[in-house]
């Protein structure tokens, strides 16, 4: 059985995304994909940020998903554009306002996101203070899949994350090492904005990130939910 992702770009194109959900098929439509910046220590230190005492976030739009086997365009504007492995929750339910304990009733599930990021306008907008989304909203900015596993098959706390370029290893990480739990994070997000049901959320990438080039075989995996491939594609 298959589940279909539908991005909004791909109900318009026509484009489809497929996913595989616990052998149930259903079509998977975000709202929005909300995205943590610096969850992991070592990562918030390979970036000389500090280490935040409360989530940040920004939104990446849902016409940067793209599913697996695909193309990650690397935008001509981008001298350098890295990878960011991620392990992505699904919401099953509509929340605001709830509790780290209460988050968990809303999951529907978890899968692997790549959270695509052209650094070079990212340190740009930083330097000038502007929003990172000139940076994380290319599209086909957050490959995500391949499929997505129930919460009772992973411990999303406990799960090593890894990418390899071209077969070799360039992050390998655990989820243990996230500052703020999938509970929390869900927690802050629902006092801003009402997450709906199939809305994503990018928990922040461990450390080890790093550029991508043309023709590289992007292959990201996490314990308990397998292995999302893309190839980069000079544009
Ligand atoms: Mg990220």
């Amino acid at each position: 059985m298959r589940v279909t992702f539908y991005s909004l770009k791909s109900i318009i194109s026509g484009e489809l995304m497929i996913i595989e959900f616990n052998g149930t098929s259903m079509d998977l439509i975000p709202t929005k994909i909300v995205a943590v910046a610096r969850n992991y220590r070592a990562h918030a230190q390979e970036m000389e940020s500090p280490v935040p005492e409360k989530p940040t976030i920004f939104l990446k739009p849902p016409s940067s998903l793209v599913g697996d086997k695909s193309i990650v365009v690397l935008p001509k504007v981008s001298q350098r554009v890295d990878h960011e492995v991620e392990l992505a929750v699904i919401m099953k339910t509509r929340c605001k306002n709830v509790s780290a304990e209460q988050a968990y009733q809303h999951i529907m599930g978890y899968t692997i996101c790549i959270d695509v990021t052209a650094r070079d306008i990212q340190a740009e907008a930083k330097k000038k203070g502007l929003s990172w989304t000139i940076s994380k909203g290319f599209d086909t900015f957050a490959p995500t899949g391949p499929k997505i596993v129930s919460q009772d098959s992973i411990d999303p706390h406990n799960a090593d994350i890894w990418l390899k370029i071209n077969r070799n290893y360039k992050q390998q990480g655990n989820t243990r090492n996230m500052i703020f739990s999938v509970g929390e994070l869900i927690s802050y997000i629902s006092e801003i904005m009402t997450l709906e049901p199939m809305d994503i959320i990018a928990t922040g990438t461990p450390e080890g990130v790093g550029p991508l080039k043309d023709k590289d075989v992007i292959e990201a995996g996490i314990q308990g939910i397998g292995v999302l491939t893309v190839t980069a594609h000079q544009e």
